[in-house]
């Protein structure tokens, strides 16, 4: 990343009227993006990102604000005169050119000449590890090869950005995740802005170095995947984003009485939401000491899952709080409870998140 501003928003709305009714599909959003930067839009369907990414790529024009590439203002740019290419689920290769005029049809389109063509295309076949299957055509070619011909076909062209559009849906889930291990990759080797749209958070938290979380039509938070996951701003990221546990209540002296237990909040006090992540929680039959969170709950569902096992533990509190903890099974795979089982759970004070700080 060089610091300079590749993509940016200003207060883009987008509005689409429909059957005598106005839809805001996008209600005002502000986005920096980094040049080399790989940013996604995550968000739940319908939440605006596609919208986001097609005022980008100039397939949709804003009902307001201002989009700026390099710098320059595109707003009212059409699509071919913006120096962004766009990668779609669907793959849309030319069915009946083989993987290597597939790459080199845009070159050619723009009369290239024959050597540079076939240098390019050529390495682009390298970067995405296609290398000796230029003479294959897409139907000879597995999903997660088709979207990597895509993919060159998209980079060729050298754009100074590259916006892709849940490019991996389609792929079953072991290739999807090997898959993102290479899309990063690839994008770090040719350091081309990539900005990628997906409802699948583990996606996002895999290849980012920034998250955009959308939610109806604005952004709820905008950070790095840690942060994103460790400190998130809304209650609507923290569920969205793994499991939120989220416990409500007035802190006092830093305490959130729940239940039959507390809950650690150093320096809060009045009306907070708290959350903890799942696995930073402990579940045990002891009390355990102070200086930890402890709250007292029943076991209502265990569910072994290979690396770890998920308890569902209903704290009673406040009607019904369920906390769902993961235990790592590390050495042996027994379970540390039963269903019915009274249990507390603990955890360290750093790991109650009050949401908003
Ligand atoms: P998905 O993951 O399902 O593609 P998304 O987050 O990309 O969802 P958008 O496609 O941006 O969401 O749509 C946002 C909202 O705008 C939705 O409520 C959608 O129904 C609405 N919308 C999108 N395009 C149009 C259109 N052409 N006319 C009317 N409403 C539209």
């Amino acid at each position: 990343m060089t610091g300079l501003s590749a993509i940016e928003l200003e207060d883009v709305v987008k509005e689409y009227h429909s059957h005598g009714e106005v839809v805001q599909a996008v209600k005002g959003v502000t986005l920096d993006i980094a040049e080399g930067e790989f940013f996604s839009l995550l968000g739940p369907s319908g939440c605006g990102k596609t919208t986001t990414m097609r005022m980008i790529a100039g397939f949709e024009a804003p009902s307001k604000g201002l989009v700026r590439l390099h710098g320059q203002d595109v707003t009212n740019v059409p699509p071919n005169r913006r120096d962004v290419n766009m990668v779609f689920q669907s793959y849309a290769l030319f069915p009946h050119m083989s993987v290597w005029d597939n790459v080199a049809f845009g070159l050619k389109q723009r009369r290239t000449p024959q050597e540079e063509i076939g240098r390019r295309v050529g390495e682009m076949l390298e970067i995405v590890d296609l290398a000796g299957r230029e003479k294959r055509m897409p139907r000879e070619l597995s999903g997660g090869q088709q979207q990597r011909v895509a993919l060159a076909r998209a980079l060729v062209n050298r754009p100074r950005a590259l916006l892709l559009d849940e490019p991996l849906g389609a792929l079953d889930l072991k290739l999807r995740q090997a898959m993102q291990i290479e899309l990063k990759r690839i994008q770090r080797e040719v350091g081309i802005t990539f900005v990628y749209v997906t409802h699948d958070q583990n996606e996002a938290l895999t290849m980012s170095d920034r998250i955009a979380v959308m939610n109806d039509g604005l952004v709820e938070q905008l950070a790095g995947p840690r942060e994103i996951y460790e400190r998130p701003a809304t209650p609507f990221v923290a569920g969205f984003i793994g499991t939120s546990n989220l416990l409500a209540g007035s802190a006092n002296g830093g305490e959130l009485k729940i239940g039959g237990g507390r809950v650690l909040v150093p320096g809060h006090d009045g009306e907070v939401t708290v959350t903890v992540r799942p696995e930073k929680i402990t579940i045990g039959t002891e009390e355990p000491g102070q200086g930890l969170s402890a709250v007292r709950g029943t076991v209502t569902e265990v569910v072994y899952l290979g690396t770890y096992t998920s308890y569902a533990v209903d704290l009673a509190a406040r009607g019904e709080t369920i906390i769902t903890v993961f235990q790592q099974n590390v050495h042996d795979a027994t379970a540390t409870a039963e269903r019915g089982d009274s249990v507390w759970l603990s955890w360290q004070a750093q790991h109650s998140y009050v949401i908003g700080s």
